[in-house]
């Protein structure tokens, strides 16, 4: 039986969680969850933001499902999430945007994913303040892009497609000024576009790549791009499908692969009951798909989208006013995955 790393979350994450193991199961997956703390539940129990017996846990399961985890302010905590994508070197971020019928969004024929290099950039976390007489005068960051680096998120977008039946790979990027560090990532994205002929590829500026897919997502396929970019343009893919309540992300490494929501732990509703459990229902989706449960995961995704689309059985952000809550959701759709 394949054991997984499970990670309750903090605010809404328990009770989004809980929906996922239960929808999952219901879907027949033979699954032993290896129940592990972090974010503030983790600092309340032993003041550790991510115990050692969390990290062992993923290190030996190499699969987690986590929920979202409240970022401690002060205290000197580094960001879980950063240490968990350096821990197990972390490199790809995946995040699909594919419309749901029955949300109210401008576009309907959104079907496209972001393949983010996560490890790099800009976030290598490099920069400091330059000072005179203690007064800040100037702040520098330095971007770090390897060769290894590109080469293997690259691969990665490129296999993705192929795996999954997808077309087109664009590489996103800023070549024109950032000549360096975007020249070197464009410059191995051609290199290795020619190894996959059955692929189409070409290459778009970022500000340009914005406005296109606000104008017209349907000509985006796969994009991969560097780490800063990717935040941005992958939050702005959830927005064109209606928003973080409905969008997962799976963090793959060489050591591990973590799936997750995208949205954070909701502070203002937790406890009410009223969280779209549907992200994290996703995030699972993506996990069955990485552990090859594809039957599974097709079936789920399937009922969450009539679900959606019925408009029935959904929380309070998709239909405002609608006394359906989170468990009452969880039990429509784990009904229609066991039926
Ligand atoms: P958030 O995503 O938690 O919430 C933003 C807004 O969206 C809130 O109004 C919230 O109620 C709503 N929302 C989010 N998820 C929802 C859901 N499933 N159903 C219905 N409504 C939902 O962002 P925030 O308030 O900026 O952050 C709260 C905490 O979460 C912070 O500590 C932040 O650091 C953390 N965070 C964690 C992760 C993660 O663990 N991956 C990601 C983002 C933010």
């Amino acid at each position: 039986m394949q054991k997984i790393t499970l990670i309750p979350g903090d605010g809404i994450g328990p009770a989004i969680v809980d929906a996922a193991v239960r929808v999952i199961e219901a879907a027949g997956v033979k699954v032993e969850w290896d129940k592990q703390l972090a974010g503030m539940a983790a600092v309340d129990a032993c003041n550790n933001p991510l115990p050692d017996a969390t990290l062992a846990s993923i290190r030996a399961n190499r699969l987690c499902l986590k929920g979202p985890l409240t970022t401690p302010v002060g205290g000197g905590y580094r960001s879980v999430n950063v240490t968990l994508r350096q821990e197990f070197k972390l490199y790809a971020n995946v995040r699909p945007a594919i419309s749901f019928e029955g949300t109210d969004t401008a576009f309907s024929n959104v079907n496209l994913v972001t393949v983010r290099e996560n490890t790099e950039g800009l976030y290598a976390g490099i920069e400091h303040f330059i000072t005179e007489d203690g007064y800040k005068i100037a702040a520098e960051s330095v971007a770090v892009v390897t060769r290894k680096g590109c080469e293997r998120i690259v691969e990665y977008a490129f296999d993705y497609a192929k795996r999954t039946g997808r077309k087109k790979v664009t590489l996103v990027h800023k070549a024109n000024i950032l000549k360096c560090t975007s020249g070197l990532f464009l410059e191995i994205g051609r290199e290795i576009a020619p190894r996959y002929p059955d692929i189409e590829f070409n290459d778009v500026i970022v500000d340009a790549c914005a406005m296109k897919l606000v104008m017209n997502p349907g000509a985006f396929d796969v994009m991969v791009t560097t780490n800063l970019f990717g935040d941005i343009i992958s939050d702005l893919a959830s927005g064109l499908i209606g928003g973080l309540g409905l969008t997962a992300g799976a963090n793959i490494g060489a050591d591990a692969a973590i799936f997750e929501a995208v949205h954070g732990s909701a502070p203002d509703i937790a406890h009410m009951g009223i969280a779209n459990p549907i992200a994290m229902i996703m995030a699972g989706v993506m996990m069955l798909e990485h552990m090859g449960e594809l039957d599974a995961a097709r079936k789920i995704e399937q009922a969450v989208r009539d679900v959606v689309r019925e408009g029935t059985h959904v929380t309070p952000d998709l239909k405002p006013g609608s006394a359906v809550g989170t468990q009452a959701m969880a039990d429509e759709l784990v009904r229609r995955v066991s039926a």
